[in-house]
């Protein structure tokens, strides 16, 4: 069988792993010069190359690591123990362990305990469904109380939507507070990051060096244009003015992306994949000469802000392996019509490090190595109360037509740990429907 994968991120090369694993001869078609989509890397201007956009890998993925077991990788993993900090009227207030978190300045007695109680009470939901249809607002009111909701959740969920989260469901925060405490371990709740040497494109590499032993094809440069359909078939695609024929497609584009390329589809299926909204990210990489402050991530309740947190990754990746920098990444989330992405890369630089130099007042622009601005539109799928409906399935309405997307992974989190699963899934679902047997 041959089976034409659209995209090449990390659902892309983990999908073509899993099939071409079975015998299937697979081709993946990827617009950009690289594989590895979102969780790729970039060059500075010295050479090194680092992630394009900050990439944690946490102790509790197990997806992952029997990946990289399996790919005979497993051995370029390091992991760090770290630190969080949070910056609260114009000081940063470490928040790492019992004792720091009794001390929590922001709060008063009452409003930390209900705070560790929503941290608590979220680790004991099993069924996430009847989250569904509460409010994030509504559920943090309910457990934390008003001060802690206005003090820390508020500002934050601002900053997370670039506005409005009227219609966020609280599985949106539920799912974060589970992934987050599964880094801490032991009796002192010990945070610990970790990374692969070279980042993610180390499994991006990796997988993609096994689909080609396995007799697959990576093309890139080549955007599709579109899935050609004969007779409510997918038959195959279109790149340019080439036509690349195949058994069955999948797509592993955002839906809105993939919606371009389908023409010839059923009107209420193109409309649904119209339908995903995503946060876009305005993601600036300060490159520095010396460590900004020591944490890995520094939560922001101050929505006058620009950026949405404060994340130095080389907190947990030693500089040695990343050309002796220290890497701060200041992203911003944007929503679908935000004013930030209109900014020119000047006009951000100028605005985030003038805020900067007010959050840290012995910050000297003189170690700045570089200060590269990245930017995406289609980062994280935005799901809506009640909204699983409108989730796109594997299979589409169109015959040998299948989607492979992290708008479908839900209530977990887009990362490596949820999207190699997804991948998974969606190789045996394929491999199972049409009995492929190496
Ligand atoms: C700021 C940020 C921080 C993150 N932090 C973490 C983290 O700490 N840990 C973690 O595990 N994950 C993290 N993630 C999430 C992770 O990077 C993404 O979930 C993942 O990379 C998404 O992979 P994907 O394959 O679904 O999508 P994408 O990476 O978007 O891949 C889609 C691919 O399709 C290609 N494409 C688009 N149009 C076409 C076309 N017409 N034809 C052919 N190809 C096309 C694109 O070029 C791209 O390569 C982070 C992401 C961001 C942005």
């Amino acid at each position: 069988m041959k089976i034409g994968i659209i995209g090449g991120g990390i659902m892309g090369v983990c999908l073509g792993y899993y099939l071409s694993k079975q015998g299937t001869t697979v081709e993946i078609f990827e617009a950009s010069p690289t594989v590895g989509g979102l969780a790729g890397s970039t060059s500075l201007a010295d050479g090194t190359k680092v992630d394009r956009f900050y990439h944690a890998i946490l102790s509790s993925d197990s997806h992952l690591s029997g990946l990289c077991s399996e790919l005979g990788i497993v051995d370029q993993f390091r992991f760090k123990e770290t630190r969080m900090g949070f910056f609260y009227r114009g000081r940063i207030h470490s928040m790492n362990n019992v004792v720091e978190f009794l001390r929590f300045p922001p709060l008063g007695w009452i409003d930390r305990f209900r705070l560790g109680l929503t941290v608590l009470y979220a680790q004991f939901i099993s069924d996430w469904h009847k989250l569904e249809s509460i409010s994030v607002e509504k559920w943090l009111l309910a457990l934390s109380g008003k001060g802690t909701y206005e003090n820390i959740w508020l500002p934050m969920l601002k900053a997370k939507f670039d506005g409005g989260f009227e219609n966020t469901p609280a599985t949106y925060i539920w799912s974060r507070l589970v992934r987050m405490k599964s880094t801490r371990k032991g009796a002192n709740q010990k945070e610990q990051a970790g990374h692969l040497i070279g980042g993610y494109m180390t499994l991006v590499q990796a997988l993609a060096n096994q689909i080609e032993a396995n007799g697959g094809r990576i093309y890139l440069q080549k955007p599709v244009s579109k899935v050609v359909i004969e007779n409510g078939c997918a038959t195959g695609i279109m790149t340019k003015d080439e036509f690349h024929s195949f058994d069955l497609i999948v797509s592993t584009l955002q839906p809105p992306v993939f919606q371009r390329m389908l023409p010839d589809a059923p009107s209420d299926y193109r409309d649904l994949l119209g339908q995903t909204q995503y946060l876009g990210i305005v993601c600036p990489l300060l490159v520095l000469d010396r460590p900004l402050s020591g944490y890995w991530t520094i939560n922001l309740t101050d929505d006058s802000l620009p950026f949405t947190g404060i994340i130095e990754t080389t907190s947990y990746i030693d500089p040695k392996y990343v050309g002796g920098h220290h890497l701060i990444y200041l992203p911003k989330y944007t929503a679908p019509n935000s004013h930030y992405q209109k900014y020119s890369d000047d006009e951000i630089k100028e605005l985030w490090l003038k805020h900067l130099e007010t959050m840290f007042p012995q910050f000297q622009r003189s170690w700045i190595r570089f200060f590269n601005v990245y930017r995406e539109r289609y980062v994280e799928p935005l799901h809506t109360l009640n909204g699983t409906h409108l989730i796109p399935p594997i299979e589409s309405p169109v015959g040998n037509l299948y989607l492979a997307s992290n708008a479908q992974i839900y209530p977990a989190l887009t990362n490596g740990e949820s999207i190699s699963r997804k991948a998974q899934e969606v190789a045996e679902l394929i491999i199972n429907k049409y009995s492929i047997s190496k």
